[in-house]
């Protein structure tokens, strides 16, 4: 297996406020990699800045073997990175379909862009049903679904998820999971943000715990699920 990202020693910062202090994370081809930590422990700022949201101050991000950090996003997403951002961030005012084309905007070939979007749409027959509805009028659960759909239309080698699972009902958070694997089964590797540390190490291969800006524990899934301390303070019980 090659690392197909490799994040080392990110310091990211919001004005004077240290949001990543030291995170390195490896995803390589073909991985599920999960994220988890409490809240404000600077899993989505690490997202962010691999997608070029933010520029570390400091550190190093290479994708493929090619340093990206400080790159402009759409230049990241058109080297193969595409990122589902946390909660209802799509354009409300706008169609599912209008949505999804929007994640296909720097594409240009045309006949691979419409397979994508039936391919998304079998993932997702909810949003076959919906697909001329106006974004904003659906649910919350449906939303999530057209941004991780939206993600998939920019064709990405690797996908970033935030929070996929975030205010889905119990059924609806079984089905995106399930879909997940499904994602990976099609060849896309993911790197995945969840407060769901139960559900999210049930599918992934690998995963990093943050507390506080930083690395706490590393390992397969597998492990973080048999170690005490994990499964005491993440995994509630
Ligand atoms: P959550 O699950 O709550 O999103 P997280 O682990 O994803 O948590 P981040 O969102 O990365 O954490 O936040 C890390 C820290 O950075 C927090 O202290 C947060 O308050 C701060 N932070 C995040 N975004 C901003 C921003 N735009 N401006 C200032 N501070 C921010």
């Amino acid at each position: 297996m090659s690392a197909m990202l490799e994040v080392k020693n990110i310091q990211v910062a919001y004005g004077k406020i240290i949001a990543v202090k030291d995170v390195s994370v490896t995803v390589n081809e073909g991985e599920i990699v999960t994220l988890i930590g409490a809240n404000g422990a600077g899993k989505s700022t690490t997202l962010r800045t691999i997608s070029g949201l933010i520029k570390p101050k400091s550190g190093e991000i290479t994708f493929n073997g090619k340093r990206i950090d400080g790159m402009p996003g759409h230049d990241i997403v058109s080297l193969g990175i595409c990122h589902s951002p946390e909660g209802r961030r799509i354009f409300p005012r706008m169609t599912v379909k209008e949505n999804l084309e929007l994640g296909a905007f720097l594409r240009n070939d045309k006949a691979a862009v419409n397979a994508d979007m039936d391919r998304v749409l079998d993932l997702f027959p909810r949003l076959k049903e919906r697909i001329k509805q106006t974004a904003g009028t659906m649910s919350g659960g449906e939303q999530q679904m057209l941004a991780v759909s939206r993600a998939l239309m920019g064709a990405p080698q690797l996908l970033l998820l935030d929070e996929p699972s975030m205010g889905l009902a119990p059924v609806l958070v079984e089905m995106i999971f399930e879909t997940i694997a499904k994602i990976r089964q099609q060849g896309i590797t993911i790197l995945l943000i969840e407060q769901n540390a139960n559900a999210a190490l049930e599918i992934a291969d690998r995963a990093y715990v943050l507390e506080s800006g930083m690395v706490k524990i590393s390992g397969t899934a597998k492990e973080l699920r048999a170690d005490d301390k994990v499964t005491k303070a993440y995994l509630g019980h």
